[in-house]
């Protein structure tokens, strides 16, 4: 396997244990000179927060520690030499920080129509003029096909967080995936 695909598992995995947790399946790597520095993967239910994506939950320890963003380092961009692996298009909020943390990379798995800020809704990474953040690459497609599954055998199975939850008895596992 190559380090892109090697990498894309160790994001899967994580994505396995939030599904595991009855969390929306997104899970994340970041790597800094070849190895993995932080994992993470969502956390919204558990933490009853909706800013607890993958992507910050792995922000949080790498800012944290104190070996990973040494004094100088830390100042302005803290990721400028580390990538970001990440099974779905990092949403709004996340491209956003990802940007103002000067992320060197990203690579993801599948799009996110909804919520997309690497190009799905709006392209916070690149396209969207700022003065001072330098834009950085997102490339998708990535263990896509994993990426999209996981996410279908989450919505087929869950929703009993909602108040009501809405009868499962004909939602059915589509296996099909349309190109992009
Ligand atoms: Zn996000």
């Amino acid at each position: 396997m190559d380090a892109d695909a090697t990498f894309m598992a160790e994001a899967m995995l994580m994505a396995e244990e939030a599904l595991a947790a009855g969390e929306v399946p997104v899970g994340c790597v970041f790597i800094r000179g070849n190895s993995i520095i932080a994992k993470a993967r969502n956390r919204t239910n558990q933490l009853r927060n909706a800013t607890r994506h993958a992507e910050l939950e792995a922000i949080d320890e790498i800012l944290a520690d104190s070996t990973l963003t040494p004094l100088g380092m830390s100042t302005q961009y803290p990721l400028s030499d580390t990538t970001l692996y990440v099974t779905v298009e990092p949403c709004i909020m996340c491209a956003s920080a990802l940007r103002q943390l000067g992320i060197k990379c990203v690579f993801y798995g599948c799009e996110n129509d909804r919520f997309g800020g690497c190009a799905g809704v709006i392209s916070v990474n690149k396209r969207l003029e700022h003065p001072s953040h330098p834009p950085y690459e997102a490339i998708g497609g990535y263990a896509r096909d994993e990426a999209i599954l996981i996410l279908r055998r989450f919505y087929v199975t869950e929703n009993s967080n909602a108040p009501v939850p809405k009868s499962k008895a004909n939602r059915v596992l589509k296996t099909e995936i349309l190109p992009r």
